[in-house]
């Protein structure tokens, strides 16, 4: 249960103080969601968004036009040509693997400069999966990984690129679940723009999941992809996934999920363009909550003598913080402090389980509104070395502090 008595501990003193320490990041925050919000409300106005465009269609989804001109709205706030919207992509893994196979043909080659990819995008390409699934490699196309290096090595990267063909460069933009920090979208932007200039036939693919509205402004490549259920969505969206980049690759992402032919002229949007339109006004907003969770997250367990990732103060790229807590049952602790503090099962209590795809038990607290939302407050951590745990989202900065409190207090009852 979250102890909400206003009482003299040391835990309600240390957030106090913790608080007060990020002011100055927490302004820097505020500034983003300002730059946010007014691009977003902007391509609004830009596009004369009207009631009419909230309602929606059924059945093939012939001429929805609060679809299309949603995608029109988010071309504009992605600062890209085209977009693809869509409840009918299920995942960011949906998303990512759409605009693979979307863009993609036999034969070609991809380098990813970000160490390997996110878990659940390995079987996609062909690793770990069995052969003959459908994936990537069994159509022929090879994937190369060069470690992630900080800074980018953009020398080494186009060296790479000389003595090989690639088809496309794939750049992950958050930490996902390792060790490595997130990349801020000016340091890909920066990265793209170079390979654009000397290698103008490779694509440029940014798995911008976790990083949406972390920044001021969004990667500049020729190709992102996201899920609707963390950032990108405002934590309205129930469901659904975007990819935006230039015209003719969205084009074939959609051929790719739909069918050739009818490409993104078909997909209803049913009843749900109204949450889709709110989830995009509420980004800029929900992402600086999740941010000001993680800093104050970091400030907190630091200040309590834990190890944090990225430190409270540092840049970031994404909306994840890594805290280490040194052992098994502080995992427990910490996940189910977080857990007795949401909104929705508050009354579980997590349990550590054999997850898919881990080589170790894992213990996740998540009690959201909607199933698996990471932009709500969440936390995962796998019960092996370094014993850190995973943590993300927060609707508001005021739920998600309580929770980060409650936590921290758990772990101090041990
Ligand atoms: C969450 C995530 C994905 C996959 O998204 P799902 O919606 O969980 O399928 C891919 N890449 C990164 C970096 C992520 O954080």
């Amino acid at each position: 249960m979250v102890k909400c008595d206003a009482g003299f501990d040391r835990i309600s003193e240390a957030a106090k103080a913790a608080e007060a320490a990020v002011k100055p990041t927490f302004d820097r925050i505020d500034r983003v969601e300002a730059a946010n919000t007014k691009r977003t409300l902007a391509a609004f106005a830009e596009y004369k968004i009207s009631t009419s465009h909230l309602n929606g269609t059924t059945g093939y989804g012939y001429g929805d036009m609060g679809r299309d001109t949603l995608e029109q709205v988010y071309a504009r706030v992605y600062g890209s040509q085209s977009a693809l919207v869509r409840i009918q992509i299920v995942s960011g893994t949906h998303a990512i693997s759409t605009a693979l196979f979307g863009v993609l043909r036999p034969g070609d080659r991809v380098l990813c400069v970000t160490g390997k990819p996110y878990d659940t995008i390995l079987p996609a390409i062909g690793e770990g999966g069995k052969k003959g699934e459908g994936s990537l490699r069994d159509f022929g196309i090879s994937f190369d990984y060069m470690d992630f290096c900080d800074p980018l090595n953009t020398g080494e990267i186009k060296q790479t690129l000389s003595d090989k063909k690639y088809r496309m460069v794939y750049i992950q933009r958050s930490r996902g679940y390792t060790l490595r920090r997130s990349l801020q979208s000016g340091e890909i932007s920066a990265l793209c723009a170079e390979i654009r200039e000397k290698f103008p036939e490779t694509i440029t693919f940014v798995d911008n999941c976790y990083g949406e509205f972390v920044n001021e402004s969004e990667p500049c490549a020729d190709l992102l992809a996201g899920s609707l259920i963390k950032n990108a969505g405002g934590g309205i969206c129930p469901c659904g996934g975007y990819i935006a980049g230039n015209t003719e690759l969205v084009e074939q992402c959609a051929a790719r999920l739909f069918s050739v032919g009818p490409g993104r002229e078909v997909g209803p949007s049913l009843g749900y363009n109204r949450e889709l339109y709110t989830g995009l006004f509420l980004a800029p907003h929900v992402t600086a909550q999740n941010l000001k969770v993680a800093v104050f997250a970091a400030q907190l367990m630091s200040d309590l003598g834990y190890g944090v990732n990225p430190a409270a103060g540092a840049p970031r790229g994404d909306i994840v913080q890594l805290l280490e807590l040194g052992s098994p049952a502080n995992l427990t602790r910490f996940c189910a402090g977080i857990q007795a503090a949401s909104p929705v099962d508050s009354y579980v209590t997590p349990e550590a389980w054999d997850m898919p795809g881990y080589d170790c038990k894992v213990i996740m607290a998540a009690g959201g509104f909607i199933s698996g939302s990471s932009t709500e407050i969440s936390a995962d951590a796998p019960l092996r070395e370094p014993y850190a745990v995973w943590l993300q989202g927060g609707l508001t900065y005021q739920s998600g502090k309580l929770a980060v409190i409650n936590a921290a207090r758990a772990l101090q009852e041990s």
